[in-house]
């Protein structure tokens, strides 16, 4: 098999070689699901759940090895890095407590005569396709839920952070996974691999979490089979201040919800709207904050290329950059930027920008506000810091996304449905609500004359 390089954004220099699959590959990866299939789908719930809640101690065992990975093949801080392994860790903790909560439900016919019985079967195998923002998160906030269900998995990890995927496979062998359950295909030729999957009959499930354009691709070629799906894609979070918020924890939430990860969140806020009376003070102090913070490489020159395109464009309409933070003279970095000025249509608002930049839009009216906010096909999360509850709340359930941060600058939590309204997705992950996406609902109307 040929191999593909994998490098480190910090430096720009190749760190490993990982095996290029092929169709083939995806194909001997379904064969293996397959065979493992009927025995873990009928495995206890219980000894299921002990084999999640012993990968969940291993990945908290490992934390240094994994975050370690995690920052060389993605550029995220050590910091970020060791809280994603946290994060992608409590996914095994909380489907192995969900895995063995096998409920259903029974009932009679309105008309009698028939007794109802509602139960959960695992959906077949599974298709994971994860990006590589959050490398170690995204692949385990899809497999725990799966294993959970009973079902086998075949997972496609971003060619830019295949080895944390290995790494995750490897510890869930060491934790009893048994053989074919995980099945992890690298490549740098991710049609090639998902096509042969979507294509194979065996197959009865896509979980993907990437961006809305390839979404858009996966969704058409799911609908030639009718396929199962659940689709994690991008977002254009707003972040909401009122008049009346409190602004240092404002600016402390702005800074998370922003600058996590180096704006590669899809949960980023990508648009600040200010009202107008505290806009001054808040641009102080964010600025402030934004000239001092150092941020993580992005994950590719491109990526690079298209954030400063983004903010070129803002500027060439008339948006001015009031802070900037520090950053090295090597690897695919780009600074911490704060931009006032900006207005809805600006390209830079409309687009995920998937990097740290902070573009602030002033408000009055809260109506016209709300306007802009929604006007946006995507719906993945946002942020209000309001004074007054009830005036947070208001606006956050006028708000189409989601996840709505209420005087929080993270919404992320395996207990909570993570997922987005509108072209951000289809689903919902963690909860209750992940595993129902990996079960088919089945019902026995039995007769009771
Ligand atoms: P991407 O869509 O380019 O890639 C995602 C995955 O799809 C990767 O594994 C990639 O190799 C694969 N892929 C790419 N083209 C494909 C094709 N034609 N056929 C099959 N597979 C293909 O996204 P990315 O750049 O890796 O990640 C960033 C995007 O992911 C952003 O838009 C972000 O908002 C989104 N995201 C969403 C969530 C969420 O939970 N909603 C979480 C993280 C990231």
């Amino acid at each position: 098999m040929t191999s593909f390089a994998v490098y480190n954004p910090a430096t720009e220099a190749v760190i490993a070689e990982v095996p290029n699959g092929t169709a083939a590959d995806a194909t001997a990866a379904v064969d293996a699901a397959a065979k493992a299939f009927p025995d873990w789908a009928t495995t206890a719930p219980r000894a299921r759940a002990e084999v999640l809640r012993k990968a969940y101690e291993l990945i908290i065992a490992g934390t240094e090895n994994l975050a370690a990975l995690i920052t060389a093949e993605n550029g995220k801080s050590e910091a970020d890095a060791r809280a994603e392994v946290a994060y992608s860790a409590e996914f095994f903790r909380w489907f192995s407590e969900e895995a063995v909560r096998t409920d259903g439900e029974y009932g009679s016919s309105p008309a009698g005569g028939t007794r109802t019985i509602v139960t959960h079967q695992p959906v077949g195998i599974a298709a994971l396709v994860t990006p590589w923002n959050f490398p170690a998160a995204m692949a385990t906030r899809k497999i725990a839920p799966a294993l959970a269900a009973g079902c086998t998995v075949v997972l496609k990890p971003a060619s830019e952070t295949p080895l944390t995927a290995l790494a995750i496979a490897d510890l869930l062998t060491a934790a009893g996974v048994p053989e074919g359950v995980v099945n992890v295909v690298t490549t740098d030729s991710p049609a090639e691999v998902v096509t042969t999957w979507l294509a194979d009959d065996r197959v009865r499930k896509l979980s993907f979490t990437g961006s809305t354009r390839v979404g858009h691709t996966l969704l058409r070629q799911s609908a030639d089979r009718v396929l199962n799906t659940s689709m994690e894609l991008g977002g254009n979070a707003p972040f909401i201040v009122t008049a009346d918020a409190d602004l240092d924890s404002a600016v402390a939430g702005a800074m998370i919800a922003k600058f996590r990860n180096g704006g590669q969140a899809c949960t980023a806020a990508n648009r600040f709207f200010v009202h107008a009376d505290v806009l001054d003070d808040f641009v102080a102090r964010f600025g402030a904050a934004i000239d001092k913070l150092e941020v993580a490489p992005l994950i590719s020159a491109k990526a690079v290329t298209g954030v400063s395109g983004l903010v070129d464009d803002a500027v060439a309409d008339g948006a001015r950059i009031t802070n900037t933070g520090p950053v090295p003279a090597d690897g695919w970095y780009y600074p911490a930027t704060l931009l006032v000025d900006v207005e809805p249509g600006f390209r830079i608002v409309r687009e995920e920008i998937f990097g740290p930049v902070a573009p602030i839009i002033s408000w009055r009216d809260e109506q016209e506000m709300l306007a802009q906010v929604n006007d946006s096909e995507y719906g993945l999360a946002a942020y209000v810091y309001a004074g007054r509850l009830q005036d947070a709340l208001r606006i956050a359930e006028s708000i189409e996304a989601g996840m709505v941060g209420v005087n929080r600058g993270v919404v992320s939590d395996p207990a909570a449905p993570f997922g987005g309204f509108k072209q951000s997705g289809l689903g919902r992950e963690g909860a209750r609500d992940g595993l129902r996406e990996f079960q088919e609902t089945q019902f026995f109307s039995v007769d009771w004359t």
